[in-house]
């Protein structure tokens, strides 16, 4: 493992940020802590990097201890490159000074050819003599990660990358930095509260909330085989319905009877994405379309079952229908996701 987190706590007076957070990143992964704002990704960034001290637990990178008890490597000892949300570049220094920033203690020649393989990399050969404001919001993100791979770091560290530039930008970007990262060959650990951005970049992802990290796992997993009811709201887009323990392994709900590997007898509550909800013309089920939101390739229905419950279906946009049409739709549910009901709130 390139990058071990074990056990990390850190608080400000009596506020504790996070408490008990651990994961690990094989070299050359892309990891991602994904939560909502204010919930503890920085902090957990800035420790890794040496810019604060945690109160308890060990930090690694390529098996060396940086912090821990009686630990504490200085954040310049550490082998790290960090991309900040406002990319943090030198208005009077020219992309090519800007890329050079980390690499004085080498010779001048070796500088320079350095400096052109970092722009090679990110594309930004054209524009080396040009200043920070000569050039766009998304080349500016590019030449800050190109100083930040520069002196080849261990582990690169990268904070909201992309929060300034409009979601066009954002999406294409992300996917090329993705490119960038995977071909220096560093390890890279991103943090933010955008679900697009941590799926389009990162291996692996865990789920920042309460304290610690809820779930960490390919993205695959956290959308389909979510760890518990956080992770399942907070991934993606679905609905809970109720179902009905029939025997075990079999679960009843209003669109019909699945087979799950819940062996309880106990009533659930199951998760049904909006690609679980399939519409079929043909089929028995009835649901009236109560809104609808266009996405190109995709409607994004919004339907209402017999019971007045609402579900969600993602359907192909030729398939255009009205709002208040009852559309038929059935199941087509690969794994089941069932939890208990949430505790309901004792409220009159
Ligand atoms: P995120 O990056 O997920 O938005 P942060 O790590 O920035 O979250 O902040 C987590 C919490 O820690 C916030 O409540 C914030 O106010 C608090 N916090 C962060 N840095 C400090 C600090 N230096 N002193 C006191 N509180 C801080
Ligand atoms: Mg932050």
């Amino acid at each position: 493992m390139l990058l071990e987190v074990k056990n990390l706590r850190q608080a400000y007076g009596d506020h504790e940020v996070v408490a008990g957070l651990s994961f690990s990143l094989a070299r050359g992964a892309i990891g991602c802590l994904l939560g909502p704002s204010g919930g503890g990704k920085t902090t957990v960034l800035r420790c890794i990097a040496g810019f604060e001290t945690p109160q308890e637990g060990e930090i690694r990178i390529a098996g060396r201890m940086v912090s821990g008890p009686g630990t504490m490597v200085a954040p310049e000892k550490r082998r790290i490159g960090m991309v900040f949300q406002d990319y943090a570049l030198f208005p009077h220094l020219s992309v090519a000074g800007n890329i050079a920033f980390g690499l004085h203690a080498m010779a001048h020649a070796e500088r320079a050819a350095r400096v052109r393989k970092l722009g090679e990399l990110v594309g930004l050969t054209a524009a080396l003599a040009k200043y920070p404001h000569e050039i766009s919001g998304g080349q500016q993100q590019r030449v800050a990660l190109a100083r930040a791979l520069a002196p080849s770091p261990e582990l690169l560290l990268l904070d909201e990358p992309f929060s300034n530039l409009d979601i066009d930008l954002r999406e294409r970007l992300s996917l090329e930095v993705r490119e960038i990262i995977k071909a220096s060959g560093a390890t890279a650990v991103l943090v933010t509260h955008d679900q697009q951005e941590a799926f389009a970049m990162a291996d692996e992802i865990g789920i920042l909330h309460e304290r610690h990290i809820q779930q960490w796992d390919a993205p695959y997993n956290l959308y389909h085989r979510p760890a518990n009811r956080f992770v399942a709201d907070f991934v993606g887009q679905g609905v809970f319905l109720p179902a009905k323990a029939l025997s075990a392994g079999r679960l009843e709900i209003e669109l019909g009877v699945l087979e799950s590997d819940e062996r309880g007898k106990e009533d659930l509550e199951v998760l049904l994405r909006p690609d679980d909800v399939v519409h079929d013309d043909a089929a028995p089920t009835r649901a009236e379309v109560l809104h609808k939101a266009f996405r190109g390739a995709e409607i994004l229905y919004t339907l209402r079952l017999e019971s007045g419950r609402k579900v969600l279906a993602l359907v192909p946009s030729h398939h255009n229908h009205a709002l208040g049409e009852k559309i038929g739709i059935r199941l087509d549910v690969d794994h089941v996701v069932a939890f208990r009901p949430e505790a309901q709130s004792s409220k009159p």
